[in-house]
């Protein structure tokens, strides 16, 4: 019988992920960061990884196997109401600040 070791398991689990373009079965595999955002996107987002598919040669941003969707899905959302908020109270300052001039008569 032959001997498995723990890396090549987790290799097995790591290259499970389905692929989103041509859903193949274990040909996607951990990506490589390309430029400043894609690091800062991977530190910002933990649940999620870059990803390439060895069939197709899609790449993108998948959920980690352990990490849960759910949990992912909500810190996208918790993101995005934080820019919203930001971006709101940004525009109401900046027309605090410079107020639309009124025409005279
Ligand atoms: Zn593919």
């Amino acid at each position: 019988m032959e001997q498995v070791s723990s890396t090549q398991v987790g290799t097995a689990i790591a290259s499970s992920h389905v692929c989103p373009k041509c859903q193949e079965v274990g040909r996607v595999y951990r990506s490589w960061p390309r430029g400043i955002l894609e690091n800062v996107g991977l530190k910002l987002l933990p649940p999620y990884g870059l990803y390439r598919c060895h069939n197709c040669n899609w790449r993108g941003w998948k959920v980690r196997s352990n990490s849960s969707p759910i949990l992912a899905r909500l810190l996208v959302a918790v993101y995005l109401i934080l820019l919203v908020t930001i971006v709101g109270a940004a525009v109401f300052f900046l027309r605090r600040l410079f107020p639309t001039p009124t025409r005279m008569p």
